[in-house]
């Protein structure tokens, strides 16, 4: 695939009038989203999302989520709307809360890999929400990354992995919240976490009297089969290997400095991920913060940005600060523990 890639800003005149006509026509477009930013293609078009898995080298049996700019939308799109997806639709949509629901017969299996389930989501971003309203059609969008590779918050990390891949990358600027949706099974009458997000569990649970979460999303064991298929893949990958310390943070100063010492010792070239609260503590060469600890909104928004700058200062290992795991401190766990491949170390 060698495309003239066309890059606009979102504020451009007729910029999504052309972003939209050109996924009507069965064309590979990037839009900014509130989470990351999204690959799009026409979900009804089995071709067009055929492409979407070639640009981004994406295994194929890990599915797509299906793009709607309202909930009139979704009739055609889903079987049956279970009372669970009703309740998780009104108090969370638009936002970074994917749906995973029976799907109609006029989505491709292209876009389940062959599940009867379909997940669904309607974003916050007002761009994105044009552009779908726009081209009148339903928009399959996973991240906007090769596969493998940390999401893309920003254009810049779209165009590292996407120039010249697809037809149009359309510039919103930063993604707010940096990293993916939370992908919530409403099928039943509890509903299930297949993989943590924004949308946290305790917000779950201001509408829910029970929330459940798959055991895959935390654990790296090779006898659990994710309910979510593409948890299985490695994920958000920076280039260097890294390894998670967790526990206690005056014990997590005092291993990173020792691993950091024995590894540059080595010949190593050693990044060290820290935050707010310890970045005195540690040697200023090639240290990244990723934000305060008691504002973990802004660790997730800096994730995938630092773990690409990490690729380009060209560290061999990188040691991270593991963050707590409640709210969207999951699913920062979640996508730093996968960047990692699980390599964790508690103190
Ligand atoms: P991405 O598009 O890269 O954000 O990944 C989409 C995520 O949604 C993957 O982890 C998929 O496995 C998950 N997903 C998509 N469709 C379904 C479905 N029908 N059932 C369960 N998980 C799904
Ligand atoms: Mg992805």
């Amino acid at each position: 695939m060698n495309k003239k890639t066309i890059i606009k800003r979102a504020d451009e005149k007729d910029a999504l009038k052309e972003a939209a006509s050109l996924l009507k026509s069965g064309g590979l477009v990037v839009i900014p989203t509130e989470t990351v930013y999204g690959l799009g293609a026409n979900a009804l078009d089995a071709r067009a999302v055929e492409n979407i898995f070639k640009a981004k080298g994406r295994p194929s049996d890990n599915p797509l989520i299906v793009h709607i700019s309202d909930i009139s939308e979704l009739n055609n799109l889903v079987k049956n709307i279970t009372n669970t997806a009703k309740i998780a639709m009104d108090k969370f949509w638009p936002g970074p809360l994917t749906l995973v629901m029976e799907k109609s017969d006029i989505i491709p299996n292209i876009i389940t890999a062959g599940l009867d389930t379909v997940a669904i989501r309607m974003p916050d971003n007002m761009v994105a929400r044009q552009i779908i309203k726009l081209a009148g059609l339903p928009i399959a969008a996973p991240s906007a990354n090769s596969s493998g590779k940390p999401s893309p918050t920003n254009i810049e990390h779209v165009i590292e992995d996407l120039d010249s891949k697809v037809d149009m990358i359309i510039d919103g600027g930063k993604t707010i919240v940096g990293v993916e949706s939370t992908v919530l099974d409403v099928t039943g009458n509890i509903p299930m976490i297949l993989r943590p997000g924004d949308v946290t569990r305790e917000d779950l649970l201001e509408v829910f009297t029970q929330v459940e979460e798959d055991i895959s999303i935390m654990k790296d064991d090779k006898d659990i089969i994710p309910k979510s298929p593409g948890q299985k893949y490695k994920h958000y990958s920076p280039k260097a290997n890294m390894r998670i310390i967790t526990g206690d943070l005056g014990n997590i100063v005092v291993r990173i400095n020792q691993l950091e010492k024995i590894y540059r010792e080595k010949g190593l070239k050693v990044g060290i991920l820290a935050t707010a609260e310890t970045m005195d503590k540690y040697k200023e060469e090639n240290l990244l913060i990723l934000g305060a600890r008691k504002n973990p909104k802004e660790i997730a928004a800096k994730l995938f940005f630092l773990l690409r700058k990490f690729d380009k200062m060209n560290v061999d290992i990188i040691l991270a600060e593991g963050i707590e795991e409640i709210g969207i401190g999951r699913a920062i766990m979640n996508r730093m523990k996968k960047a990692a491949g699980f390599d964790i170390e508690k103190v």
